[in-house]
């Protein structure tokens, strides 16, 4: 029998290349190991309506148990692949078994910065999910260490749920990373109209005993419960050990590929080139790890083309649906469309002329257009047109294919 597939991670991008290389018609067999316990599932519903108690978390997995069977797709979770044998096209599991692979998938994700020393919960599977839940449950003060997407969206459910939330930023504003300055400061003061306070310019220090958060100027914050969101780092230990590249992620072509040909990289713990990033980039959405996955299908069934997908990305906070679509960072000109006061706008961003993202506030079709503007290069909207509401960005996308 052929050695098949084997992907290391069955998490969105893990899951989507099983499935994808079954749509794209492979028809070897195709191993999907796990290290998490369970069903692969969705992890963005563990920020918004599984916190908000909307939905279980047994509600997220991606697929039921009977798919992967119909599929003829062999799932092993639980279980964790230790290390690679390039020469021998052979991945090892931690009781010592070995899988031979045609093709190995790295699609190891990301796992969770952590602060310095106990104390604080952390958001990035079903397990610390059904944690912070419990926790929850009897907190009536909670610090959040970090106002990105994750930490304002934990922040956004917990005062839903009437709990007393202080947010503590570092750096100046909010999802900097990502965003620009108009809506990093539109989401401060709806979270405030919320009853949500920030510390800004600020980290936390240590947790003392009592669960108080100690900052770097010396100030303590009472706490019953810390949720620190800070970032990730990419699981790279397995590239790293086999003598592949790593830098910022593991590092492959436009085509997704290590400088191992048998070897590819997914998902976020990949660091791959970017013409929207005007360079290399590692992404952590669900956009980047289903159109990577497909790509890596594609490219196993003999189809290969270089990945360019448009990035975007989306974030749900109180009344807000914020949709990201292309990489702001570096914009010379910002105009916006719509209007901030009645929380329906877009900021539009542009580098020398083109359009290269759009930040969305309950605009979906700004969204929507936004994805194919920037994808063909950005240069049939000028920045007038961009702010005049009047000017269907929706027609001006619609010839493109
Ligand atoms: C709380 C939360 C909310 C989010 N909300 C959004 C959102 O609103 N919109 C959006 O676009 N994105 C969102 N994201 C990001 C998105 O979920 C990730 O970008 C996406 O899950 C990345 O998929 P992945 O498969 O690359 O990595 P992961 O989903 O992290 O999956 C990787 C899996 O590989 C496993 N693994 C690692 N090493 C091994 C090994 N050696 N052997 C076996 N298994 C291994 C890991 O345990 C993990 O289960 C959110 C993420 C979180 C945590």
């Amino acid at each position: 029998m052929a050695a098949g597939v084997v992907i290391a991670g069955a998490g969105q991008a893990g899951f989507q290349a099983a499935f994808s290389l079954r749509t794209e018609g492979y028809a070897g067999p195709i191993t999907l190991v796990g290290e998490e316990a369970g069903l692969p599932y969705q992890r963005p519903p563990l920020s918004k309506g599984c916190l908000h108690g909307k939905q279980e978390l047994d509600e997220i997995d991606l697929r039921p148990a009977a798919f992967y069977e119909k599929q003829n797709i062999t799932l092993r979770m639980g279980e964790r692949i230790l290390a690679i044998d390039r020469d021998a096209r052979r991945v090892y599991l931690a009781d010592g078994e070995g899988l031979e692979y045609e093709y190995l998938l790295l699609a190891t994700g990301a796992s969770n910065r952590r602060l310095a020393g106990p104390g604080a919960l952390y958001l990035r599977t079903r397990q610390e999910a059904a944690m912070l839940l419990t926790e929850l449950e009897a907190a009536e003060r909670l610090v959040v260490v970090g106002g990105g997407f994750i930490g304002l969206e934990v922040a956004a459910a917990a005062t839903a749920l009437e709990r007393k939330v202080t947010v503590v930023e570092p750096q100046e504003r909010l999802m900097q990373r990502a965003v620009g300055p108009i809506i990093s400061e539109y989401f401060r003061a709806m979270h405030v109209g919320h009853g949500v306070e920030f510390v800004f310019g600020e980290g936390c220090t240590e947790i003392d005993d009592d669960g108080a958060v100690r900052l770097t100027n010396g100030a303590v914050l009472p706490a019953d419960m810390v949720v620190a969101g800070i970032g990730v780092t990419p699981r790279a230990e397995l590239a790293v050990a086999a003598g592949l590249s790593v830098a910022n992620g593991i590092v492959v072509d436009e085509y997704l590929r290590t400088a191992d040909e048998r070897i590819y990289a997914i998902g976020d713990c990949a660091s791959f080139p970017s013409r929207f990033a005007g360079g290399m980039a590692r992404l952590e959405s669900v956009q980047n790890a289903v159109d990577q996955a497909r790509c890596f299908a594609e490219a196993v069934c003999g189809r290969p083309r270089p990945y360019d997908a448009v990035p975007w990305f989306w974030t749900d906070q109180f009344e807000a649906k914020l949709q990201m679509v292309g990489i702001s960072q570096g914009f010379d000109c910002e105009v916006t469309r719509g209007d901030i006061g009645a929380g329906k706008f877009s900021v539009c961003y542009f580098r020398e002329g083109r359009l290269i993202a759009i930040d969305s506030v309950n605009r979906p079709a700004d969204h929507l257009a936004g994805r194919k503007l920037i994808a063909h290069g950005g240069t049939t909207v000028t920045p007038e047109q961009a702010a005049d509401v009047e000017f269907d960005l929706k027609a001006a996308a619609q010839y493109l294919v």
